[in-house]
């Protein structure tokens, strides 16, 4: 796979795949515009090296056109962020397209409407797929949240270029990936904790393949301990999962990972801020009680085992970090995360919740690297091949 310094930009039209899947709120403002940040490095450096860029990119999962999930919403924000004049292009294929693209001039910047205005992205399909690369000169996919997909723009696209790269975003995806799957510095922790076993379960398998320890926290817990015949109270728990996380625990055993459950936990009669609460045993929740957070024995072992390593992943929290009473736990974790990182350990942290929950305690400044992708990286930690990568070695 190329490097995109190894490709010279200079009069050329770049065809760059971003991902402006933005939130907004009900009044149609972007609430968080991180991910347009993240995609400035490469639009910038393709401008500075000579190029021009057409930007694509989906919102949302509309079904056809649907002018509330209009790019044309993000353009204010793009060109106030970039501090360069966008134009915008009602139609990202056809003869009007076409002939914009055609006259770009080195710095200047288009971007498309919603791919997924079009049935054909999502199918992949390989006459849009052409058409759009018929835009431009070279191909540079810098969206690693869809490279997951295997859709027109993420992956088919790719065949009908002779130059193409991954963007400066996807390359630290890339590079972060490695560190940790690719001779890791040992040892290696895995810190895994969500709601449930279920989303995770491929997660855990491939990862016990590289990693030393393997610290499981939060609600999926609960299924491990009721396969180890604990009484879980009202826990959250998948009784379909019990013989996974048995399956789990023996290749654990055969791979020489140690596995860190919970011993104690903060439980409470209610999903709520207000019930009662107490420290319990994890094998010992009272019938009417759950298990919402974990307790400060286990938050001692787990921030010890994260002190001693050299890199950590971490994915999912260890309670239901939203209520207050019950984010101690998590927070403890991301503590000891940042502080392993400033000892010189090299910390991942990926998915959703984990990087919401890192953002709230303000400790997302001293880890190493917070992924973009949240499914993209759960599918890569699975040992999948992505499509939207794959395609880029073609
Ligand atoms: P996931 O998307 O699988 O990473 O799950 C994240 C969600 O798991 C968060 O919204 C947490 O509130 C929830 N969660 C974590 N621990 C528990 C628990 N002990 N009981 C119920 N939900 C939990």
């Amino acid at each position: 796979m190329k490097s995109i310094n190894e490709i010279s930009f200079n009069g050329k039209k770049v065809f760059i795949r971003v991902d402006f899947n933005v939130p907004f709120n009900d009044s149609g403002e972007i609430t968080d515009s991180s991910r347009i940040v993240a995609a400035l490095p490469t639009i910038e450096y393709v401008l500075s090296n000579g190029g021009s860029c057409i930007l694509a990119s989906h919102l949302g999962r509309p079904v056809g056109k649907d002018t509330e999930l209009s790019l044309k919403k993000i353009i204010p924000e793009l060109k106030k962020l970039l501090r360069k004049d966008v134009m915008f292009l009602e139609d990202s294929t056809g003869p009007q397209t076409k002939e914009t693209c055609s006259n770009l001039q080195n710095g200047e910047i288009v971007l498309l409407e919603n791919l997924r205005f079009y049935k054909e992205e999502t199918k992949a399909d390989i006459g849009f797929a052409k058409e759009l690369s018929s835009l431009a000169d070279i191909y540079i996919n810098d969206a690693y949240g869809t490279t997951h997909r295997e859709h027109a723009s993420t992956a088919t696209i790719a065949q009908f270029f002779d130059e193409k790269a991954p963007g400066m975003l996807l390359e630290k995806e890339i590079g972060s990936l490695k560190k940790l799957m690719e001779k890791p510095n040992k040892p290696v922790t895995a810190i895994i904790g969500g709601a449930k076993v279920s989303s995770k379960i491929s997660v855990i398998a491939n990862i016990l393949g590289f990693v030393d320890n393997l610290i499981i926290g939060g609600g999926m817990a609960y299924t491990f301990i009721k396969n180890n015949r604990g009484r879980i109270g009202d826990s959250i728990f998948e009784a379909d999962r019990l013989k996974d996380c048995s399956e789990i625990l023996s290749k654990a055993k055969h791979e020489n990972v140690n596995v860190f459950l919970p011993e104690d936990i903060l439980c409470s009669n209610e999903f709520s801020n207000s019930g009662l609460q107490k420290v319990t045993n994890i094998y010992e929740v009272p019938e009417g009680w759950q298990g919402l957070d974990i307790g400060p024995k286990t938050m001692e072992k787990f921030e010890q085992v994260i002190l001693g390593s050299s890199t950590i992943l971490w994915n999912g929290p260890m309670g239901v970090f939203e209520i207050p009473s019950f984010e101690k736990g998590t927070h403890a974790v991301a503590k000891a995360v940042a502080k392993a990182t400033q000892s010189g350990a090299y910390s991942l942290i990926g998915g959703g919740d984990s990087v919401a929950a890192i953002t709230k305690f303000g400790l997302q400044n001293q880890v190493s690297f917070i992924s973009t992708g949240g499914g993209a990286m759960l599918e890569s930690l699975e040992g999948k091949l992505l499509p939207g990568i794959n395609a880029l070695s073609q």
